[in-house]
């Protein structure tokens, strides 16, 4: 029996755990067997890395409308995020105000509930970005 993707997936997306290469050092994720530009080199050396969780936004669209489960929360923003490590990585933004989310905008990840399937279902959680404030002087 095959393992549902989604469970396979859940530690990685969970944890925003990738792997490193231990041949170019370049981060993966979601984490991957082998090095793409390594290959064989890199069997047996792909090492678990955690990301910081930090970045910027690099593209982002606004969703008016959505599925029923999510139409509690349009409008929202999804954005490719480009973390500080390299990997591009997909999420939503969370807390954000009126033009706040731009390109380059510096994000960091946050810990927020993804979905609840139906009403006694599953509740999901992962993370989510928001904006990085400076502190108003
Ligand atoms: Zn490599």
């Amino acid at each position: 029996m095959e393992v549902p993707r989604f469970w396979r997936e859940t530690r990685a997306r969970y944890n925003l755990e990738g792997v490193r290469c231990g041949n170019c050092e370049k981060v993966f994720f979601p984490p991957r067997e082998v090095c793409p530009d390594c290959h064989r080199a890199s069997i047996g050396r792909m090492e678990k890395f955690k990301l910081s969780g930090k970045g910027e936004v690099y593209s982002f669209s606004t969703i008016h409308s959505a599925p029923d489960y999510f139409k509690d929360e349009v409008p929202y923003i999804v954005a490719l995020i480009k973390t500080d490590e390299g990997p591009m990585v997909t999420g939503q933004i969370v807390d954000w105000e009126d033009g706040e989310v731009q390109i380059g905008t510096r994000v960091e990840s946050v810990f927020r509930k993804i979905s609840e399937q139906g009403k006694h279902g599953i509740i999901q959680y992962g993370f989510k970005f928001k904006a990085v404030r400076r502190a108003l002087k």
